[in-house]
Formats: structure tokens, C-alpha cells, sequence
């Protein structure tokens, strides 16, 4: 079976030029996973930052999605499974659509291994941590959606569940 990444090779979609790393035209990084561990460590002791960074990748994933949708005329079903693909591919976790509404505007997505998984053992004062990740989310639906929608975590690994899961609604 040709993996998603594989398509992305062939399709010349993932790119590796002059020290830059691209998906779909997009320049990339791999960061360590402490980066993230730290993003969220500093999140769950400030609101204010967390919330930066919510917005912060909201407004990066659907830009993502307006600029791929612009250049290569992905449909919103399509770009569903882009995204879920792509998820997986950057190595955050088993990403999981467990219900859309095209019509509510709702989504319920379910993702296993998180990298929050490492900090079940820390007291954070929080057991909901994934903000960022919300933020993501959060910024694929209101393309998908063609609406401004948010997304909350309401589960989380890093309190000992055995995945995340996140409920994307209207604002
Ligand atoms: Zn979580």
C-alpha cells in the first residue's frame, strides 16, 4: 500500500530544498518535543500566553488550508482527510474524526498520543493542557466550515485518558 507520505514524494509535495523542509509549498520545521512540552508547561501557568497560542495556530492552519485550497482547489471534504493525514504525518498522534456536521457546524475529534502524554506524571494544576493543539483544529474547521468556529479540549492524556478529545462548534 503507498502511504500518505509516499503520495506526497511522488506528488512532489514534500519537499526538501536549500535547508527548507515543505508540505504543499509550506515551509515546515521538526522541532523536538520538548519545544511543545515547554509551549505547553508555560500555556497551563498563563492564560494569556495560552491563548496567544491558541490564535497563533489557528490563524497558521487556516491559512494553510486557504492557501492549498487556492493553489490547488482542494475541496472542504478532501481537505478533512489532507488534514488528518497530514496530522499523522507530523508525528502529533492517531487523529480520529468521530462525528461532522457540514450543517451545525460541529465536529468531535478523538486523538491518541499527544506528546502531552509525557506530562501525566507532572503536576501542572491542569489535566487539560492541549490549547494549542484545540487551536489547530480550530483553524482547519473554519476553513472546512467557511465559518468562524472554536474548538475545546474536553478529555486529555496528560490527565491519564486514553486520548484527547476536542469539540469544534460555532463561536
Ligand atoms: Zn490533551
Amino acid at each position: 500500500m503507498v502511504s500518505f507520505v509516499d503520495k506526497l514524494l511522488l506528488g512532489r509535495e514534500l519537499k526538501f530544498e536549500e535547508g527548507r523542509l515543505s508540505i504543499f509549498d509550506q515551509r515546515v520545521l521538526i522541532v523536538p518535543v520538548e519545544l511543545i512540552l515547554l509551549l505547553i508547561e508555560k500555556s497551563v501557568a498563563d492564560e494569556k500566553f495560552e491563548q496567544a497560542i491558541y490564535d497563533v495556530m489557528k490563524k497558521s492552519v487556516y491559512g494553510f488550508c486557504q492557501t492549498l485550497a487556492k493553489r490547488r482547489g482542494i475541496e472542504p471534504k478532501k481537505m478533512v482527510d489532507l488534514l488528518i493525514n497530514l496530522a499523522e504525518m507530523n508525528g502529533y498522534g492517531k487523529l480520529q474524526l468521530i462525528n461532522l456536521d457540514y450543517d451545525k457546524k460541529q465536529a468531535i475529534f478523538h486523538m491518541r498520543s499527544l506528546p502531552s502524554e509525557a506530562l501525566l506524571e507532572k503536576k501542572l494544576g491542569k489535566r487539560i493542557v492541549d490549547r494549542y493543539w484545540a487551536g489547530m483544529l480550530a483553524g482547519g474547521a473554519s476553513w472546512i466550515f467557511g465559518e468562524d468556529v472554536d474548538a475545546v479540549e474536553t478529555r486529555c492524556v496528560a490527565d491519564g485518558k486514553e486520548s484527547c478529545e476536542f469539540v469544534v462548534r460555532k463561536v
